[in-house]
């Protein structure tokens, strides 16, 4: 799936061809984000997507290879040898590293600053009816939380921390990589103090040193109306907790809605079949479905409703999300059953009933393909 053609990289940024550097950058950054690999671990595309993302900014944010681009497309790029190659990385987190890890933006940014935490994903189930209505649902996870015992600084409270001589108290080394941009030097993190550039003499006991502990968190978390499965929705601050004093990250609910027994959802229309008898069918009648967020509802069948014709009841689908007041719409197919077996006064009617039918009360409208449309819900 890497070689398929390459798309423009505006486009994959989502900026405008006139865009300055800060507006590039900033546009790749907040794609990097969401494409984060601890966010979208379940997502296969998302190491696609990234490495899509980052050979757009690769080209963007060099003047000369974009001026490249801006006249000759991606063909002048690979005329220069230069196209960029992503293979090397093991991973995504190895690619992620080689660009927020201190080889790109900014030089040499140093890691003993303060450090967002990591974002946290987390499932959460509802029924289709709990997706109707909108819900309170209480997630259970794991996240990084600062050590209570030390206060983060890693030491027993008490006792002395001391400038780390592998780094010189600096907290980072350099270190020389290869990179699709060719050879950089990458600042990283001391392996002694782990970027601190001081150490504890006696590290805390509860967290072995390192200032933070694993915690289990509880939170309620509102699902709105209208969701659908699939969808996430993101708790600023609730993920993994900063490093040196940085913000936490955010925590990624991603809505799981089980399948209904009854209901499909086709986009916010709800879609259910309902059987009828024939006779039922030909003389109309008037059915209770049980509606996922509404319980019991009470719809005419019209006489001489057709095997597969769907009836629609506006206004009884899933509320649209984040469109207040607004609804798709139900949709009943009519599932026209003929009975199988017969007693034999029911024979006995029915034939009454197949000499007395006239052509002229079979006769419809539909064309032939109109007819197949119909009993193939196309
Ligand atoms: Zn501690
Ligand atoms: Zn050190």
């Amino acid at each position: 799936m890497s070689t398929t053609a390459p798309r423009d990289p505006y486009e994959v940024l989502g900026v405008a061809r006139d865009a300055d550097d800060t507006t590039i950058k900033k546009a790749f950054r907040r794609l990097a984000r969401e494409l984060h690999p601890d966010v979208n671990r379940h997502d296969p595309d998302a190491e696609e997507k990234f490495k899509q993302a980052a050979e757009a900014y690769e080209i963007l944010s060099d003047a000369e290879r974009r001026a490249t681009y801006d006249r000759y497309g991606h063909d002048g790029l690979r005329t220069g040898g230069q196209a960029p190659n992503f293979d090397g990385f093991g991973s995504i987190s190895d690619l992620f590293d080689a660009f927020f890890g201190g080889a790109f933006g900014g030089g040499g940014a140093s890691r003993t600053g303060p450090r967002q935490g990591d974002d946290v994903a987390v499932a959460a189930h509802v029924t289709l009816g709990e997706a109707y209505t909108g819900r309170q649902v209480e997630v259970a996870f794991e996240a990084i939380d600062r050590c209570e015992h030390c206060h983060g600084n890693g030491a027993e409270p008490g006792t002395p921390i001391e400038t780390c001589e592998r780094c010189g108290g600096q907290g980072i080394l350099q270190a020389v990589t290869r990179s699709p941009f060719g050879q950089v030097v990458r600042q990283v993190a001391c392996d002694r103090c782990g970027g601190d550039g001081r150490i504890a003499v006696q590290p805390c006991e509860t967290c072995d040193g390192r200032g933070l502990v694993v915690g289990h968190r509880r939170l309620d978390v509102d699902v709105p109306a209208g969701i659908a499965d699939g969808q996430r929705i993101r708790v600023s601050g609730r993920g993994h907790a900063g490093d040196r004093g940085g913000p936490p990250g955010d925590l990624y609910v991603v809505v799981q809605v089980e399948a209904d027994e009854h209901w499909l959802r086709d986009g916010d229309d709800l879609v259910t079949a309902v059987d009828l008898a024939a006779p039922r069918a030909a003389l109309g009648t008037t059915v209770e479905v049980d509606h996922p967020g509404e319980g019991p509802l009470t719809v005419e069948i019209p006489a001489g409703t057709q095997p597969g014709e769907v009836i629609t009841i506006r206004g009884k689908g899933m509320p649209m999300l984040r469109r207040t007041g607004r609804f798709g719409d139900a949709r009943l197919v009519a599932n026209v059953i003929i009975p199988r077996r017969l007693t034999a006064a029911q024979r006995e009617l029915l034939e009454q009933l197949a000499e007395s039918v006239d052509g002229e009360q079979l006769r419809s409208d539909e064309s032939v393909v109109g007819k197949l449309r119909r009993l193939f819900g196309k």
